[in-house]
């Protein structure tokens, strides 16, 4: 299994340096150079399996020979035995063709964490392997700090440092972050907003020197082995519909789209996934574009699900490649476009051929409350996010009735406890692994905006320079 980049200027590559890089050095995004196909007995064959299993033989399609079977089933087991419940990643029916594919299951409540927890387990082996040692910086606005630190805790050979704008996350997000009381975590609350933090985390990255001395990296959300660790759910909830017998549609409240491509990428290896729904708020460029094919950004603007709070969906450019019938040139160019004007041409078959597999509704606020009101009454607490992907399969419901609704239930309710109390009057308490968040200890600095003190406290961290 090989990789190729989107905009067709990097060497293709094998998984392991898919995953350290990250980013292609012509600043596209890794795809397979052939997608793996699952014939229907192979589907088959996954029936039953406990999850980490499944999941693992699914990436196997992936991994190429990064990781040996047993390799990659031991990391598999390991991430989700985390997870609180047995299934890893229910089905709960909702109503009569709906169904919540549940992933906040995990260790921070989001998503997410599939993703991360794998993906904080294969650094390690494959930096163990080559004697090497990272130091991870990012910022975070609230939920990918988190999933990042839980996934980075305790690796024997990175380190990992998060920048939150000071007062400016939610409580429970800050404390699932400073509560982490590992040696290799470091928090760092920087006076200013999230892209004071952002700004600071890009200064390093341009830092040449301080770069190379601390071995930084990211685990950003374009990297493909996160895409590949979403996978499996989606493979998980259509079996246990009737997969590859039933065919079913899937709705997915989207961001950065990381997580609608998994499901594309699950059909695009056979699953019958006749349709993909993208529920988005009120920063709803993707809706808007495949309404009327106008694709152009806007200033982000607050919504009740933050973590949607997005207007250029990196992992787009994906999909992209794809419909351009994986012509990198014109991908390129698309991109190049998109960022000198705020609007990203796209071809008028190919915006078609998306329409014809994605429906796109932005739900406002009001119609979150709203969605989360009528899931309450009929026994379902749901978050925000949650709540805008089954408003979004409501507004675009499969005209054949006997296809089942999975739509991704991407965080707990208790991780945004002020909206779902507002639509419900319900305040969802914490699950019993982290009752005691309240009470426990926090660690963490706090910095001005001001580069060298950052370096510093980087510096100071990173056991990288540790003799
Ligand atoms: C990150 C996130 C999303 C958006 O997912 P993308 O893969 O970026 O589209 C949706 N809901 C929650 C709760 C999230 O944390």
């Amino acid at each position: 299994m090989r990789y190729i980049s989107t905009r067709g200027g990097a060497a293709p590559r094998d998984f392991e340096s898919v995953l350290l890089a990250g980013l292609a050095e012509d600043g596209g995004l890794f795809l397979p150079e052939t997608w793996p196909l699952l014939l229907p007995e192979d589907w088959r064959a996954l029936h039953g399996l406990p999850y980490p299993d499944m999941a693992a033989r699914v990436i196997a399609r992936f991994t190429g020979d990064t990781f040996t079977e047993s390799e990659l089933l031991a990391m598999c087991r390991d991430a989700y035995a985390g997870f609180t419940h047995p299934a890893v990643a229910p089905l709960v029916q909702l109503d009569e063709r709906r169904f919540a594919l549940e992933l906040f299951h995990g260790p921070t409540l989001a998503f997410k964490d599939f993703a991360l927890q794998l993906l904080g387990r294969m650094f390690d082996a494959v930096l163990a392997r080559r004697g090497e040692r990272i130091t991870i910086v990012g910022a975070t606005s609230g939920d990918t700090g988190s999933a990042a630190i839980e996934a980075c805790r305790d690796r024997a050979n990175l380190d990992i440092v998060i920048l939150h704008p000071v007062g400016r996350t939610s409580e429970v997000q800050r404390r699932q972050m400073t509560t982490v009381l590992s040696p290799n975590v470091k928090n760092i609350a920087v006076h200013g907003d999230f892209d004071t933090c952002q700004d600071l985390v890009k200064a390093m990255f341009n830092d040449a020197p301080f770069r190379a001395e601390m071995n930084l990296s990211a685990v950003n959300s374009i990297n493909w082995a996160r895409i590949a660790a979403q996978i499996p759910y989606y493979v998980a909830a259509a079996l246990a519909l009737g997969a590859p017998e039933r065919e079913v549609a899937v709705a997915v409240p989207t961001g950065n789209f990381g997580n609608v491509f998994a499901a594309w990428a699950a059909r695009r290896m056979g699953l019958p996934i006749t349709e993909l729904v993208i529920g988005s708020n009120r920063n709803d460029i993707l809706a808007r574009w495949l309404a009327s094919n106008d694709m152009s950004a806007r200033p982000v603007e607050p919504s009740l699900s933050p973590s949607m709070d997005i207007q250029v969906s990196s992992n787009f450019e994906r999909l992209l490649f794809e419909l351009l019938h994986r012509d990198p040139a014109a991908t390129a160019a698309a991109m190049r476009a998109f960022r000198e004007t705020g609007r990203m041409p796209v071809p008028d078959a190919a915006w078609r051929d998306a329409t014809a597999l994605f429906h796109g509704h932005a739900v406002s606020d009001e119609e979150t409350v709203e969605e989360m009101r009528r899931l309450h009454a009929g026994g379902y607490l749901a978050d925000p996010h949650t709540a805008a992907g089954t408003a979004a399969s409501r507004a675009h419901p499969p005209a054949d009735r006997a296809v089942p609704i999975i739509v991704a239930a991407t965080a707990h309710p208790a991780k945004f406890p002020d909206a779902v109390e507002k639509a419900t009057g319900m305040r969802p308490p914490l699950p019993p692994h982290m009752a005691d968040l309240y009470g426990r200890e926090e660690r963490f600095s706090v910095l001005d905006n001001d580069l060298s003190a950052v370096e510093g406290a980087v510096r100071a961290h990173a056991r990288r320079n540790a003799p």
